[in-house]
């Protein structure tokens, strides 16, 4: 989907604004002599921002705004080096909120639903995105934050909560709880709001059975406000994004080109109104693709496809690109085996080996399931994975994200 002239417009302006301020990309603006762009070519000219630059302006070097308008910072996990911090004016609060309570809309959520918040407060975006969103809503917001599966589950209980908010990792265990204690018919919730990591349509169907709820699944990052910017609407056909606040290009990520709509490639986006800190095609490096067309729900917001990896997962095995997404569909032609999985590679005797870690219950031959999946996964990669079949609930759950490949390579 190509940049309208009214985006081009909004998108001068944020350059005037990143001119002016001489924040961290003004000044790459500038060295770049870049100061406006007028015609979609040479947007898609402009150079790209990555995570690494912003860093590099740690602490306020995005800060873009004058002090006296910023209200507030947040800042995304440094688990590699310095956090990243975003600067955000009481204009982009309120945006953020605006296209959250959107969000919240799409996935039919009404201002008598009460929202039950567990994804975590404080420098990071999620609890208080989610909060923001509901509160501009009008709903009533139970805002517990992260943990306590027991807290979790009583006040869920006692406030009647009909809204869920989580990870899908969380979601997964909260179910598996819920069904333990052989109380669901005291649960009052009808939808779930996910977001936050990529999950299987297997993962999807056990949480929507398990609690008997509708799911929906939210997008957003950091860097570009945070959760909330895109979202499926029931006809669940894809993320519906709001592209009168970003543009969104995605793009091949070994040439950098814009791939024609419908292609998978990297997301790339563009903010078209933000104050505090504005980025001018930012790589999330997210694969997903533009869905061309037109929604059955007739909203006229472009739709993304569910995001399908990250550009750094994909994982070069005995020469041959893999992506996790790959394993996942596999596996969801094997209902015998649970949602859960786990990747290992591995390097010995100067090979590259791969190992999948499934789960399935007493019923089945383990050994017949892993000489199966083991030869599905030839047919469909080309190389045969050990395949290693453990008993349900023994691989990790987590509250936060599930770390499901882990490559012991480069240990
Ligand atoms: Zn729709």
């Amino acid at each position: 989907m190509r940049i309208s002239s009214e985006q081009l417009a909004q998108v001068n302006h944020q350059i005037d604004a990143l001119i002016t301020a001489n924040s961290f990309y003004g000044k790459k603006l500038k060295e770049a002599g870049i100061t406006h762009v007028s015609t979609p070519e040479a947007f898609e000219e402009l150079p790209f921002s990555e995570k690494s630059d912003l860093r590099n302006a740690y602490p306020l070097g995005l800060m873009t705004a004058p002090e006296k308008d910023i209200v507030r910072i947040h800042s995304s996990s440094g688990t590699t080096g310095l956090p990243v911090i975003i600067p955000y004016t009481a204009k982009d609060v309120d945006d953020w909120a605006t296209m959250f309570a959107r969000c919240y809309e799409y996935a039919g959520v009404t201002k008598m639903d009460r929202i039950h918040i567990t994804p975590g407060y404080g420098l990071w975006t999620a609890g208080i995105g989610f909060q923001n969103g509901a509160e501009k809503l009008g709903a009533m917001v139970i805002p517990m934050g992260p943990g306590n599966t027991e807290k979790q589950l009583q006040m869920m209980k006692d406030m009647g909560s009909t809204v869920l908010c989580s990870t899908s990792s969380y979601a997964l265990l909260l179910t598996e709880e819920i069904e333990k204690r052989g109380i669901r018919d005291q649960i009052k919730l009808k939808k779930g709001i996910i977001g936050s990591e990529r999950w299987s349509a297997k993962m999807r169907k056990r949480i929507g059975d398990g609690l008997g709820i509708e799911l929906y699944d939210i997008y957003g990052l950091t860097e570009i406000y945070g959760p909330g910017i895109g979202i499926n609407c029931k006809y669940n056909t894809g993320m519906h994004y709001w592209d009168d606040f970003l543009y969104i290009e995605v793009i091949d990520p070994q040439t950098l080109k814009p791939v024609p709509d419908g292609e998978m490639g990297e997301i790339v986006i563009t903010t078209l109104v933000k104050e505090g800190a504005p980025l001018i095609r930012y790589r999330t490096h997210d694969l997903s693709r533009i869905i061309p067309g037109q929604c059955p729900c007739g909203s006229k917001h472009p739709r993304l496809d569910t995001i399908m990896g990250r550009t750094d997962d994909m994982m070069k095995i005995k020469g041959v690109n893999v992506f996790p997404s790959q394993i996942e569909e596999i596996l969801q032609g094997f209902p015998e085996v649970s949602s859960e999985y786990q990747i290992r590679i591995s390097h010995l005797d100067g090979k590259d080996t791969m190992r999948i870690y499934v789960e399935t219950n007493g019923s089945v031959n383990f050994l017949d399931l892993a000489d199966r999946l083991a030869a599905k996964v030839k047919s469909v990669i080309g190389f045969t994975p050990l395949v290693k079949v453990v008993e349900t609930g023994l691989l990790p759950r987590s509250e936060k994200k599930t770390k499901r490949v882990i490559d012991e390579r480069y240990d």
